[in-house]
């Protein structure tokens, strides 16, 4: 990170999360996070998770919400592009972005999308060699290459931009004639990116069991590069910092958009779920080098109904303030 960012930061990064309040009780049986010295790096291991936690939660509500009030179902799109270089992987993104926005303003998918949250992810591909894993995986592209396990990786530290897409459509759009197919996502996908080389889209129904915690809602929530990915090595790192930072990475648009307005103003509080849990206690850990240090102590009076009253509607992974 250092070459990236200012001395001030890395002393945040360096010593993020170094203590955790949690409001909980005498038995520890319940536990919220009151307040800690997050850095808020949008790399920084622990930030991130906490982060796709949240997003996780919003957009759950966000899809509940859609649904009960505008009465929308939802398709999860997925399109990929072909792996690029690292060099080459800023303006592959860039083109991705501009492809997406010409895919959407198409007349047929205009009629069809009352909105959509979408999700920038990059994966990197770091085998010299081909594993029996990798083989397992992409079977048919090495058996149509020729190649077996153990040849080297055509792939190696290629970048593979991807995008996940939550799609809000009228109940009436599945098994209509107005609805998209998979080959026509694909063929349309294919015309905006002006590649006729592409042959993964994916398109399916997010099943109305689903909408909270589903893999679509997982996949969106999650940060645009995975950890093994990330800090696989000093290069790949700095790959990935310059093709993201300042990126914005989740984008909301149309209904889905207005709704997330909705959800910062508190209106969509009820979809919530009310948190019950009292605190009595609070516990105070330091980081110690290999192990927090904690402390247990009762709270006063006046905390106690301070805390639980703000505590009632705070999610998960949120912070009490
Ligand atoms: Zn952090």
């Amino acid at each position: 990170m250092e070459k990236h960012v200012s001395v001030k930061m890395i002393n945040r990064f360096d010593t993020c999360s170094s203590w955790f309040h949690h409001l909980t009780n005498k038995e520890m049986s319940v536990k919220r996070l009151y307040r800690t010295d997050a850095c808020g790096n949008r790399f920084c291991p622990i930030c991130t998770w906490k982060t796709a936690k949240k997003n996780a939660i919003k957009i759950s509500i966000l899809m509940e919400a859609v649904k009960e009030i505008e009465g929308k179902e939802f398709l999860f799109l997925t399109l990929t592009a072909p792996s690029v270089s690292g060099e080459e992987l800023c303006d592959e993104i860039d083109q991705f972005n501009k492809a997406v926005n010409r895919l959407f303003k198409r007349r047929n998918v205009e009629r069809v999308v009352k909105g959509y949250i979408r999700k920038l992810e990059v994966t990197t591909d770091q085998e010299k060699y081909i594993t029996e894993k990798l083989y397992k995986r992409k079977k048919d592209y090495y058996d149509w290459r020729g190649l077996k396990v153990g040849d080297p990786n055509p792939t190696y530290n290629t970048y593979h931009p991807h995008m996940h897409i939550i799609v809000a459509v009228n109940k009436s759009y599945f098994g209509n004639r107005d609805a998209i197919s998979k080959s026509e996502w694909l063929e349309m996908w294919r015309d905006c990116m002006n590649d006729n080389s592409i042959t993964q889209v994916d398109a399916k129904k997010v099943r109305a069991t689903e909408t909270s915690n589903s893999n679509a809602v997982l996949e969106i929530a999650k940060y645009s590069a995975k950890g093994s990915d990330l800090y696989h090595s000093e290069a790949v790192f700095d790959t990935f910092y310059m093709a993201l930072k300042r990126r914005q990475l989740i984008v909301y648009s149309g209904m889905m958009k207005d709704y997330a307005k909705k959800f910062k103003n508190g209106e969509l509080d009820r979809f919530k779920k009310e948190n019950e849990d009292e605190y009595t206690h609070l516990l105070q850990s330091v980081w110690k080098g290999s192990t927090y240090d904690s402390k247990l102590r009762e709270l006063t009076q006046e905390e106690m109904e301070m805390y639980n009253e703000r505590a009632k509607f705070i999610e998960e992974g949120d912070e009490v303030e």
